[in-house]
């Protein structure tokens, strides 16, 4: 969009809508010649656009400004799905879509994006590394092969009696050589250790990066690593694959009665206790806040679901306490929504299955787990919403 655009001009534009447009008479007095057919219907696609993003900005009283312009815009033209799944499930919620929100998940979002430019450059350092470690292991052959072959040639010069002062001159450089190899080679070796420390302290930043620190869960990039993985494998094997999504019910009231701290204790025991039935063919992460997410292999949607539902029942069947006050929490719950990732045409469609599943759950009261439908994972297209 530039400062000559025209579309800005017009009072239907954002700018008219904001009331800084020139004014109609304006337009009409420097009013371009007709435009071409292709020229118009882009006219009109921009105007429409910049409606939409007026129409959003508007309903959800928010301030025009480069962030929301950009939130609007990505939400709009779907650049962005996972915001458009929060936005989405925020609306459902009949919950306001408020700055404070926004900058929440964008934060959330930012640090995800660090992450992932971390994890590639970790992965190129890794691989320099292995790289130095080869090339410093070669030397170290080389420099050891060496020192071999000369030892074996000083011993034959000293053996060489009738040579006189050049050859035992020549004895002597030799035997500084050595001397020298031998330190190359212990250098290189020490070089080597310092490497593979190295690799051991990178694998455990990795590691890190990819762990939630409250709950000791995989986080949402390793989740989406893994899902992506899983999905090729099980769908190579023709084995059944299932992903759910979990979302502790009235969190928000954990910890505006009984603080942050509270509220974090309860997030880590509601992640023990879903990780409780993590293992090789079942794996939990912590999607975000306090939704998590969870994906069966080789297990069919009705074992899945019957899993899940009995985890939620033990959960609410306990009645937990906050130790810090002795007050009780009351009864923790959580909702969940179930979708079988091969009943959809691709990765993304069934993790939104899953995802609207878990609202059905919430709109229907909460306390219970929905099994995703065919429509629970098509996508609503911004026009037709
Ligand atoms: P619903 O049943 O509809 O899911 O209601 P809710 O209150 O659980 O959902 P809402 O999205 O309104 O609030 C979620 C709250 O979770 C808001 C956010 O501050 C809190 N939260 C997110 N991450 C953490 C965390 O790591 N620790 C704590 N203590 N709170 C968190
Ligand atoms: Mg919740
Ligand atoms: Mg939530």
């Amino acid at each position: 969009m530039t400062a000559h655009d025209p579309s800005l001009g017009r009072p239907g534009g954002l700018l008219g809508w904001l009331g800084l447009g020139p004014r109609p008479h304006e337009a009409e007095a420097t009013a371009p010649p007709p435009p071409a057919p292709l020229r118009e219907r882009r006219q009109s696609l921009r105007e429409r656009q910049l409606d939409e993003i007026s129409a959003f900005l508007a309903a959800h009283h928010l301030e025009v400004t480069a962030q929301t312009l950009s939130i609007a815009h990505s939400y709009l033209t779907s650049a962005d799905p996972h915001l458009v799944r929060l936005i989405d499930r925020q609306v459902q919620a009949r919950k306001p879509v408020t700055l404070e929100w926004l900058d929440e998940v964008f934060l959330r979002s930012g640090s995800e994006d660090e992450l992932k430019t971390l994890a590639e450059l970790m992965q190129r350092l890794e691989a320099s590394i292995d790289e130095f470690g080869k090339t410093s292991q070669d030397a170290r052959t080389a420099t050891s092969e060496y020192h071999s072959a000369l030892e074996e040639h000083v011993g034959e010069l000293e053996q060489v009696t009738a040579a006189g002062a050049v050859i035992s001159e020549l004895a002597s450089i030799a035997k500084v050589m050595l001397r020298r190899t031998r330190d190359i080679e212990k250098q290189m070796l020490r070089s080597e250790a310092q490497t593979r420390a190295l690799k051991r302290r990178l694998e455990e930043a990795r590691r890190s990066a990819e762990e939630d620190h409250l709950t000791g869960l995989p986080n949402r990039r390793a989740f989406e690593t893994r899902f992506e993985q899983e999905y090729r494998e099980a769908f190579a094997a023709a084995e059944p694959l299932c992903i759910a999504f979990c979302d502790i019910d009235h969190f928000k009231q954990i910890n505006d009665g009984h603080g942050h701290d509270a509220g974090d204790r309860v997030l880590k025991l509601v992640a023990d206790s879903l990780a409780r039935i993590s293992n090789a063919r079942c794996h939990v992460a912590r999607h975000g806040g306090e939704e998590f997410v969870l994906l069966f292999r080789d297990t069919p949607v009705a074992e899945a679901y019957a899993k899940l539902d009995q985890l939620r029942e033990t959960l609410a069947a306990r009645r937990l306490v906050n130790r810090a006050t002795d007050q009780p929490f009351g009864q923790i719950t959580f909702s969940g929504g179930v979708a079988d990732a091969f009943a959809f045409p691709d990765r993304r469609s069934a993790l939104k299955a899953a995802d609207t599943a878990l609202y059905r759950a919430k709109q229907s009261g909460r306390n219970r787990i929905e099994l995703a439908t065919m429509e629970d994972g098509k996508w609503v297209e911004p026009d037709a919403a």
